[in-house]
């Protein structure tokens, strides 16, 4: 199984990855943990390409197929093999990031970003898509209070540009609804997990 967490910056992925995890492994399931861009070394490295902030003038279509190479060699390399031996993985992000970061709020069109990315992934789609959202406002309210986080090149995008992702992400639910289950991240994380958990349950165990 292939489930992809989905959300703007600040949503909560990673904690909610973390938490699902042990609430698959209390099930007796055991899941494999991992992200994008990155989880492997290839793919980790194009990620340092892609968000150096120095690479501000990055062309869109560059960095379009900069994501789709690590999605590539990280499917190749760590999910292919992980949901060959029965395991499920949990990806935190996968092609929706693209529909709605490049496709939708760079304005590169979602039906390009599909192209070039299912030359990427050929047939592995997710099972299942959470989708955590959250207004851009409280998502960047919670980096700024973590305080440390990797420095981002999009920490330079404007509060518009965090808004037409959240826009993409929610077209993406109307479009997929089979795939993608659209969970309210705006509470506290014991909510968000309750919800996940439940659409976890009704895709996989109804
Ligand atoms: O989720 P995470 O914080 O690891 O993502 C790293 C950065 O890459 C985020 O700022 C995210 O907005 C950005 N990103 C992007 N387009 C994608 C995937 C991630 O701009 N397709």
């Amino acid at each position: 199984m292939l489930i992809t967490i989905e959300g703007g910056e600040g949503a909560g992925k990673s904690s909610i990855i973390q938490a699902l995890a042990a609430y698959l492994a209390s099930k007796g399931v055991t899941a494999v943990t991992t992200r994008e861009p990155g989880g492997i070394p290839i793919a980790e490295q194009i990620r340092n390409v892609i968000l150096d902030p120095a690479h501000v003038g990055m062309d869109a279509r560059t960095e379009a197929l900069l994501y789709a190479a690590a999605r590539r060699q990280h499917l190749v390399e760590k999910v292919i093999p992980a949901l060959k031996e029965g395991r499920w993985v949990l990806c935190d992000r996968f092609i929706d990031s693209s529909l709605a970061y490049q496709g939708y709020a760079r304005g590169l069109g979602m039906e390009e970003i599909m192209a070039i990315n299912s030359f990427a992934i050929a047939e592995t789609m997710p099972d299942l898509t959470l989708y955590l959202d959250v207004s851009p406002q409280t998502g960047l309210k919670r980096i700024a209070e973590a305080g440390v986080r990797e420095v981002n090149r999009l920490d330079l995008e404007t509060m518009t540009f965090h808004e037409r992702v959240r826009e993409g992400y929610r077209q993406l639910v109307r479009k997929f609804p089979q795939r993608i289950v659209q969970v309210d991240a705006e509470g506290a994380p014991e909510h968000v997990l309750n919800e996940a958990t439940r659409a976890i349950e009704r895709r996989f165990e109804g």
